[in-house]
């Protein structure tokens, strides 16, 4: 339904993405079948899975939201993603950032401010409220006519999205893998896999045990889908990075031509190359692999104190 809303089609956003085959001279991939799901090419701008996630907030275009307040930190590809597109639809929107980038905004916020979002940066505690009761009150109170979207755009409104990255996927494939951090993307792949398939996360950030339940949040009681999270490739931590991860970063954009950055998809061709090599997949598994996009975030060559 979302998939060919006229909202999509004003803000240019192509779909359905392209699918890749990919065929890496990696150990152990010849054992392999794997595919691409680009979705960092659906926009020049608006960021694969935050279009997803957002767009049943923009599918009805006769009742699109007055007002948006939404959160995020300062290199936020969910903000960035937001911003475009309230820009483009002129609907007036608020970020609320966490910490204060007043004296050096980065170019994610330079971007928010260029496209007339109004930012108030807030403090790391005020931001660590953002899911309570009161405090979701309160705001609603300053932005009485403001849709007030959660951080990552993750809310149980965004499956519908990420479903669709399935429904256009005609492929064959036994695994689904992507990068996970607040959860909600593999969530949505999760609730629409076929009983035989698996998805698998990449987990961004040292969350074991918390990241599983970000996801169980968004998915129906005693849902028996086959789902797990591999956490050995964080490299330290969001947005943290390792020797070893530039390295594969660089070698592989150059051999490959495939566009990537270090918080998101780096980390999900660096575990895919690793579970390969280790033989963590039965000889012949088809793999899906979702492109999830971000590269907005790669403008910041530094990306190690966030
Ligand atoms: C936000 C983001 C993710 C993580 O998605 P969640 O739904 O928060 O788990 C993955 N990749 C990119 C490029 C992102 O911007």
């Amino acid at each position: 339904m979302h998939i060919n809303s006229s909202t999509a089609r004003q803000l240019d956003i192509e779909l359905p993405s392209p699918i890749q085959a990919f065929t890496p001279d990696w150990a152990g991939a010849e054992h392999v079948s794997i595919h691409i799901k680009r979705d960092d090419l659906i926009h020049p701008v608006v960021s694969g899975n935050k279009w997803r996630k957002l767009s049943a907030v923009f599918s009805d275009t006769t009742s699109l939201p007055r007002e948006i307040v939404s959160f995020g930190g300062g290199y936020s590809n969910h903000l960035h993603a937001l911003g475009y597109c309230c820009n483009k639809l002129k609907i007036p929107m608020t970020a609320l950032v966490r910490g204060d980038y007043t004296k050096q905004p980065t170019p994610m916020l330079n971007d928010l401010t260029r496209w007339g979002v109004s930012i108030q940066y807030v403090t790391k505690l005020e931001y660590n409220r953002r899911h309570e009761d009161d405090y979701l009150n309160a705001l609603r109170q300053t932005y009485p006519a403001a849709t007030i979207i959660p951080e990552g755009g993750s809310q149980q409104l965004a499956l519908s999205g990420v479903q669709q990255i399935l429904c256009e996927t005609p492929q064959e494939f036994d695994i689904v893998i992507s990068p996970v951090a607040s959860g909600a993307t593999l969530a949505g792949l999760i609730t629409a896999l076929r009983p035989e398939q698996r998805a698998i996360g990449i987990a961004v950030l040292k969350g074991v045990g918390y990241l599983e339940s970000l996801v169980e949040q968004f998915l129906p009681e005693d849902d028996r889908r086959d789902w797990c999270i591999e956490h050995h490739f964080h490299h330290g931590g969001y947005a943290k990075s390792s020797e070893s991860l530039t390295a594969f970063i660089q070698t592989t954009q150059a051999q490959y031509q495939l566009p990537l950055e270090p918080v998101y998809s780096g980390k999900l061709f660096y575990a895919l190359k690793t579970l390969i090599a280790d033989n963590y997949f039965t000889k012949g598994t088809k793999i899906l692999v979702l492109h999830t996009g971000g590269l907005q975030s790669a403008r910041n060559a530094l990306c190690s104190n966030r």
